[in-house]
């Protein structure tokens, strides 16, 4: 754990596409909020996206949660893996194979890290709308570490719709 006043601000991408994807995704809200060492902050409009991964998998349900830390980035990751693994998160053969919840370190304050289990900002960031967007959502002036501001990173791809769900079907 970092010193008593050390916080950082942290974000944490959500991804669900089985067993009730919008349920699911907003249990892990809900248990993101109960991390040790940690405040939610804000969240994001939950979004309705198509599968990046095998096809023939359903569409996933995507947010981003914002969280004031002081655990070190292992320590969260670690609190990270224990809500997916409460959700019974399996791995399956294949990457991005369908899962009922996935919990990605997006950012960690301004930090950059490269080490065995733990590559931050998340290695896909740049290239994916469903992350990009409720990033943008909750702090439209963010930047990454190296300075770039989200909204260009959004802007440079390509043309894909992203709609947020209907406010009926997120309270179902
Ligand atoms: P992707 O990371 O491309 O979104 P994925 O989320 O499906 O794919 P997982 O199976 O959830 O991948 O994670 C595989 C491993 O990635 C984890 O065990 C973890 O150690 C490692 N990892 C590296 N960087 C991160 C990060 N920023 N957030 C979460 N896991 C990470
Ligand atoms: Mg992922
Ligand atoms: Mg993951």
């Amino acid at each position: 754990m970092l010193s008593d006043h050390t916080y950082v601000l942290a974000y944490v991408g959500l991804g669900s596409n089985l067993l009730s994807p919008v349920r699911q995704v907003r249990q892990a809200i809900a248990e993101l909020a109960q991390l040790t060492s940690s405040r939610l902050l804000a969240v994001s409009p939950l979004y309705r996206t198509p599968p990046m991964g095998p096809a023939g998998q359903p569409d996933y349900i995507n947010a981003v949660a914002a969280i004031e830390t002081r655990l070190r980035p292992l320590e969260l990751l670690d609190g990270l893996k224990e809500i997916e693994q409460a959700h019974q998160r399996t791995r399956g053969p294949e990457r991005w194979g369908p899962r009922t919840l996935d919990l990605d370190l997006l950012l960690f304050g301004t930090e950059e890290i490269h080490n065995e289990r733990l590559t931050v900002p998340h290695a896909g960031i740049r290239e994916r709308r469903f992350v990009l967007q409720p990033l943008l959502d909750i702090d439209a002036l963010l930047r990454l570490p190296d300075g770039v501001p989200v909204e260009r990173l959004l802007a440079m791809l390509p043309e894909e719709t992203l709609l947020p769900l209907e406010e009926e079907t997120v309270s179902e």
